[in-house]
């Protein structure tokens, strides 16, 4: 099929939910995707933070093709092998001791809201304005953007949002029936949002002195992703709970609820599950995928090469006028500008680019951890021809 006849059939037969970009993929390596007529793109979105390792590394293809010989699907109430495997590892690179799998980021989110309600006891759950969790109700409801609500209501009772950054105002917000402040370390869909220093610090402590647990979503900032294995390493602070997906599974659908072993605990057989949650075939992809980030270091190459993207975009900073800001971690950018970026990411595509622009004015740039200097030269390259002509 060529890319018009797939934009046809989609109309016809898939629900359109997806404000989609006219381009159809047909594989990817690395950095680098091809379309249905084989024109390449350097790939800039990394499938919004997923292919952190790069598409189809040969270490994840390899594990997903001999697991799924073995055994692709059995169900949670026998014990597989590669479960308790991916389950040891995330102990080992995250800050905490146990996990529970299921299959997307806002499952993650649906099930640390469950676990901090069962731990605490109690119900109130204090989430950011600007934060995006994910699309089901409860996640809807959790994600402090209108957008995602309008139309969906009635939501689910018990979130309550206060500006991100702000301690005063979670200090204000917390009552003896808050169960859990839920954050993302740095907001992602919000327009790559870097909180103020020793924000996050102060809303552990804060937490602690409440007796209130705190709950990082990393399914953005998780696996490498900000030059650290999790977000919570960048800013030295331990959540009692964190949330991941993306790219947990190297691009194969996986999601997990980490926690200390106390509050863990509180799940009781029964309590919680997923069908096909944490299935060998997902955990045997994640292992691979994390043992990939640990042997080809890729957080400090996330590191590296996002001091280096950054300082190219901030040298356009300095030339064109329209970008107000740079900013980010590692690997997840933002270049804020002052105008909607959508044309930009338009003209970059056609020029063999793949960005994303998010909360309107910001292009974000999130390519697999592994991309390398002349990747990063192309793409600012063409950027800077864009910046150029819009000035
Ligand atoms: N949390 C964050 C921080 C996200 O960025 C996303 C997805 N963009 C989600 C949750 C939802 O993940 P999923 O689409 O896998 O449900």
């Amino acid at each position: 099929m060529n890319t018009e006849e797939i934009m046809a059939l989609d109309k016809e037969y898939v629900m359109q939910t997806y404000g989609r970009y006219p381009l159809a993929l047909a594989k990817g390596q690395g950095s680098v995707v091809w379309d249905m007529e084989g024109k390449t793109y350097i790939d800039c979105f990394a499938g919004i933070a997923v292919n952190n390792v790069g598409h189809s590394h040969p270490k994840v293809v390899e594990a997903i093709c001999n697991q799924a010989k073995r055994m692709i699907h059995c169900s949670n109430i026998y014990y597989t092998q590669e479960q308790v495997e991916l389950a040891k590892l995330l102990s080992e690179v995250s800050p905490h001791d146990k996990a529970f799998f299921c299959n997307s980021g806002a499952e993650a989110n649906e099930g640390a809201v469950k676990l901090a309600r069962k731990f605490t006891g109690n119900g109130e759950i204090i989430a950011m304005e600007n934060s995006f969790h994910g699309r089901t109700l409860a996640m809807i409801t959790a994600t402090g953007q209108h957008k995602y609500k309008k139309g969906f209501e009635p939501l689910s009772p018990g979130f309550t949002h206060v500006p991100f950054g702000d301690i005063e105002a979670v200090s204000e917000t917390i009552t003896d029936d808050t169960a859990a402040v839920l954050v993302e370390p740095i907001q992602g869909e919000g327009g790559v949002i870097v909180p103020p220093e020793g924000y996050l610090k102060e809303l552990k402590e804060l937490c602690d002195e409440n007796d209130v647990l705190l709950i990082f979503d990393e399914v953005q900032t998780g696996f490498g992703r900000t030059g650290e294995m999790f977000a919570s390493d960048l800013f030295g602070v331990t959540p009692d709970i964190t949330t991941v997906a993306k790219a947990l599974g190297g691009g194969f659908p996986i999601g997990g609820v980490l926690a200390q072993e106390e509050v863990a605990d509180a799940f009781e057989p029964g309590d919680h599950a997923a069908t096909f949650g944490g299935n060998p075939l997902a955990c045997a992809a994640a292992k691979a995928s994390i043992e990939t980030i640990i042997e080809e270091n890729l957080p400090l190459k996330a590191k590296e090469m996002g001091e280096y993207f950054m300082y190219k975009l901030n040298e356009q900073k300095k030339l064109y006028g329209i970008v107000e800001d740079v900013r980010g971690a590692g690997l997840m950018i933002g270049m804020e500008i002052d105008i909607d970026c959508s044309d930009i990411v338009t003209t970059a595509r056609d020029q063999g680019v793949l960005i994303n622009c998010t909360a309107g004015n910001v292009l974000r740039f999130l390519p697999p951890l592994n991309i390398d200097k002349g990747q990063i030269d192309t793409v600012t390259c063409v950027l800077e021809t864009i910046l150029e002509k819009l000035s």
